[in-house]
């Protein structure tokens, strides 16, 4: 049984299973086989039928028996259950799929979601740039207008990023009101050029919930992938830009390049100081 079991599941390759195509071709590969079984079982029943004296045919006529009944029985039969069992197996690999890409997305967002994006952050190097996001003040605008005024804020600033950051890029909600973008290509120019007009475009566009119209403005903190660079670190020095831009004014972008230029934070006490949670952050 546990050998059948893996010989069938050899025969389904899930990931390829998405279509009716695939449903009948499983099915017609899986009949045929049931058939040819079927008729070199019959075969070898033969000899004992003779012997206990069951066979009232000739062989001739027995094998040709054989091989009518195996095609027109066990051809139905086994056909029947193939599409059924194809039809099953297709359901599941489409729920399976359902299923991965629910569980890479933010629900609040439809953005990706942190677990997906620390995919994305190990897999990416070379020319890249990884933002990171924070909504200003976002505590008062639920304090203010409610929570479910906050959640159009974040659905709302989700929709500049997506729109801003079209594909190849990548763009994630890293929980709570922080969201993560992996800028592909360009120059470093242009990919800080990038964060500023999703800044700029989050600061003018105001929410509107209820009647009323919500402002909320974002600080950003950005650092460069590099051939070696570990994603944990390229992680801990775009927070610590973030850092350094809420710390001086908040709605602005910082590279980690040009932390220097802000003496009030030297970059060695933020080192000490963020070395606690120097990791990628934990998957939700
Ligand atoms: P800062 O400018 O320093 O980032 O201040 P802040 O108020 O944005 O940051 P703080 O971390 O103090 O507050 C974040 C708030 O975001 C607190 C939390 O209740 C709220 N929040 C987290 N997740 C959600 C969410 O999914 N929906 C809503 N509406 N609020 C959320
Ligand atoms: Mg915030
Ligand atoms: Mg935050």
């Amino acid at each position: 049984m546990e050998f059948l079991k893996q010989w069938v599941s050899l025969q389904v390759d899930l990931g390829q299973f998405n279509g009716r195509k695939a449903v009948y071709g499983f099915a017609l590969k899986m009949t045929f086989r049931a058939v040819l079984l079927a008729f070199f079982l019959s075969i070898a029943a033969l000899p004992l039928c003779y012997q206990l004296g069951f066979m009232p045919l000739s062989v001739p006529e027995a094998i040709k028996l054989s091989v009518a009944f195996s095609w027109l029985f066990g051809g139905a039969v086994s056909g029947a259950l193939a599409i059924v069992t194809g039809q099953v197996i297709h359901d599941l690999s489409v729920s399976r799929t359902e299923f991965e890409r629910l569980s890479r997305t933010d629900m609040l967002s439809g953005l990706l979601n942190r677990r997906a994006f620390n995919e994305e952050l190990v897999r990416t190097n070379g020319q890249a740039s990884l933002a990171i996001l924070d909504l200003d003040r976002f505590k008062s605008i639920n304090d203010r207008y409610g929570h479910s005024a906050g959640d159009a804020v974040i659905v709302a600033v989700a929709e500049v990023l997506r729109e801003v950051f079209k594909e190849p890029h990548v763009v994630a909600r890293l929980g709570g009101e922080e969201f993560g973008v992996i800028i592909h290509g360009g120059g470093i120019a242009q990919r800080i050029a990038l964060v500023e007009r999703a800044r700029n475009l989050i600061a003018w566009r105001a929410v509107s919930c209820d009647g009323q119209m919500i402002s909320t403005t974002v600080s950003g903190g950005v650092a460069e992938f590099g051939p070696g660079l570990r994603a944990e670190a390229v992680y801990s020095a775009a927070d610590r830009a973030l850092y350094l831009a809420k710390a001086n004014g908040r709605n602005k972008v910082l590279h980690d390049e040009g932390v220097e230029a802000f003496p009030a934070w030297p970059k060695s006490e933020l080192d000490d100081s963020l070395a606690i949670d120097g990791g990628l952050p934990a998957s939700g």
